[in-house]
């Protein structure tokens, strides 16, 4: 899928000031970089944000790039010429409180209001816009479903190269991994492997629509559907980031995490009390969490110890009535991930975790 090339040279990655090793801190320059010279551990985007206020947040587009100071793009980013996913709905979840036994508020985030209907656009939004930077002219992923849709339509294609592998989303990840470098695909940007850091920046934007909507407020406690773990970890960076620049009060959450039984290393990680995260066969319904080997897996643990979290998973079955529950009580007909979400958020519930 070819995407037009229009780099802006100025302030090409905005605030990002380099790239950081979040095993062994080591630094590198902003590239197409996703793992550690020194330790192969992965790469993380820095920044010299400076004062960002909600003022500035809310006079931006209606969009994930309300967010561009926060993110490793142009500050003059321009929305036209993307898909400008983002500020999805907020919806207070009454019907599924009750039937949930939940007492206090509960709300959805509903991505499903995305371009392509969840929220890979945001990730693929952010990797789009490096990917033009660093001067890539092809976009490419490894995926499961989600990340393909995303991914074909941010490169304003829809009718993209698939090439199906005999094997499971590791083995095509593997695969992609070792592309990066070939004659035949120096051109292309894989958005979550070679535009990694990028991408998973993409997810903070869960985290701060969540907070503005609630009128620059926390949650007390979210539930997050975990494949990768890039999303459960960015959120809570997010987060930590805008009490760092005062845009919100300070104060505790907790973060739990979702998965089906049938690919649950994060979990079995959490309920062992394991620092590592032993990779699995997936075999679930839930095909956009089917993620067996997660690359930001003990990321996502440390997320959940140090707010005192948890991580559960429920079965295929459970999944099927998580869905039906929630388009039920809320009428949003979620996929799989929110199947599980929902799941979780009940089982957690019952064990009194949460
Ligand atoms: C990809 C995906 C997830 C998991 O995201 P990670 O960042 O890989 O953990 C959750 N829900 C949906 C709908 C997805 O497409
Ligand atoms: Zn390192």
């Amino acid at each position: 899928m070819s995407v037009t090339l229009e780099r802006i040279d100025t302030a090409p990655f905005g605030a990002a000031t380099h790239l950081v090793c979040r095993a062994c801190g080591a630094h590198a320059k902003l590239g197409a970089d996703y793992s550690c010279w020194e330790c192969f551990g992965p790469l993380e985007v820095a920044y010299d944000f400076g004062n960002v206020t909600r003022e500035q947040i809310q006079s931006g587009p209606f969009s994930l790039w309300r967010y561009a100071p926060l993110l490793p793009v142009p500050a003059n980013i321009a929305e036209s010429r993307n898909l400008a996913p983002g500020m999805t709905r907020l919806h207070r979840a009454d019907n599924l409180a009750k039937a949930l036994g939940i007492t206090g508020t509960l709300w959805v985030k509903d991505d499903s209001g995305n371009p392509t209907h969840s929220f890979k656009d945001r990730v693929v939004a952010v990797a789009q816009s490096a990917g033009i930077q660093l001067g890539f002219n092809t976009l490419a992923c490894a995926s499961t479903g989600n990340l393909a849709h995303a991914v074909a339509a941010a490169a304003a294609a829809y009718n993209g190269h698939v090439i199906g592998i005999e094997g499971n989303y590791d083995d095509v990840n593997r695969l992609c991994g070792e592309l990066i470098g070939e004659e035949v695909s120096a051109d292309w940007g894989f958005v979550n492997v070679n535009l990694r850091p990028y991408y998973a920046e993409g997810s903070k934007t869960v985290g701060y629509e969540i907070a503005e909507q609630l009128g620059w407020r926390l949650p007390d406690q979210v539930v997050i559907p975990v494949a990768s773990g890039a999303l459960l970890t960015k959120v809570d960076k997010g987060w930590r980031e805008f009490v760092e620049l005062g845009l919100v009060e300070s104060k505790p959450w907790r973060v739990f995490g979702a998965q089906a039984t049938g690919c649950n290393p994060v979990s079995t990680a959490w309920a062992e009390g394991n620092e590592v995260v032993r990779p699995v066969k997936a075999d679930t319904i839930a095909k956009s969490l089917a993620i067996g080997n997660p690359a930001d897996g003990p990321y996502a643990l440390d997320a959940v110890r140090r707010t005192n979290g948890a991580v559960g998973d429920v079965t295929d079955a459970e999944v099927v009535e998580g869905i039906r529950l929630l388009a039920e009580c809320e009428g949003i007909f979620g996929e799989t991930s929110g199947g599980v979400t929902v799941a979780v958020t009940r089982k957690l519930l019952a064990e009194g975790l949460l």
